[in-house]
């Protein structure tokens, strides 16, 4: 059996074991003791040492949770690392997450399916409301546009807005829908989108200002 241990002999009367905060295990001994004694020491010691590495473990990856916060609806929650058979889970305290892999990948996931729900909702709100008629929608993570309108009011979202406050998706919403009368950003455009959305210079200035942080994402 081979032991991995960092040995520092030193004036000392005992054997002393410590546990590093990479794991490292670290022996100091005094200086006329025999490996073989040293070493029969740390197998006897064993049980101590894997629960101390384990403890460590979960030390780093509750400092791991608590530098790493991701954005949901224009707020910031940190994430948690449990043992879960779901790979993402939220409960608007934490990100829940199964392991430390592919965080990317699961928050991409996690992103869509809730953007389709909110996005789906107010779409069909405000085409109900203000009598617009849309053929599809499309929802794909993009890192220069928020939202198009195509001839054949085919729509297109970028779900990365889920990190955003509501106001904000509302208005990327009604601004796409007010393109399927406007094709352009004509005075006649904008007339239409404030008289729905009377904020909406104030969701753009917005956009504009997070759009590096929230489009980073991809
Ligand atoms: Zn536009």
């Amino acid at each position: 059996m081979k032991i991995e241990y960092k040995l520092i002999y030193s004036k000392r009367k005992t054997l002393a074991l410590e546990i590093k905060s990479n794991n490292q295990l670290l022996v100091r001994a005094p200086i006329n003791l025999s490996i073989q004694k040293i070493e029969d020491f740390i197998i006897k010691k064993q049980d101590w040492i894997n629960k101390k590495q384990l403890q460590n473990k979960k030390l780093n990856i509750d400092n791991y949770k608590q530098n790493d916060s991701f954005l949901f609806l224009g707020k910031s929650y940190p994430i948690k690392i449990i043992a879960n058979n779901n790979p993402i889970s939220f409960d608007n305290n934490y990100f829940y997450l199964n392991s430390k892999d592919d965080i990317k990948a699961k928050f991409h996931w996690f992103y869509k399916q809730e953007f389709i729900k909110i996005a789906l909702i107010k779409i069909k709100y405000y085409a109900q409301k203000y009598n617009f008629k849309y053929n599809k929608v499309r929802f794909k993570a993009q890192k220069t546009r928020w939202g198009s309108c195509s001839s054949k009011n085919n729509i297109n979202l970028n779900y990365l807005l889920i990190m955003a406050p509501i106001p904000i998706i509302e208005m990327v919403i009604v601004h796409e829908l007010v393109h399927t009368v406007h094709k352009n950003h004509s005075k006649n455009f904008y007339d239409l989108l404030q008289t729905i959305i009377p904020e909406y210079k104030k969701a753009n200035t917005w956009l504009k200002q997070n759009q590096r942080l929230l489009m980073q994402f991809i």
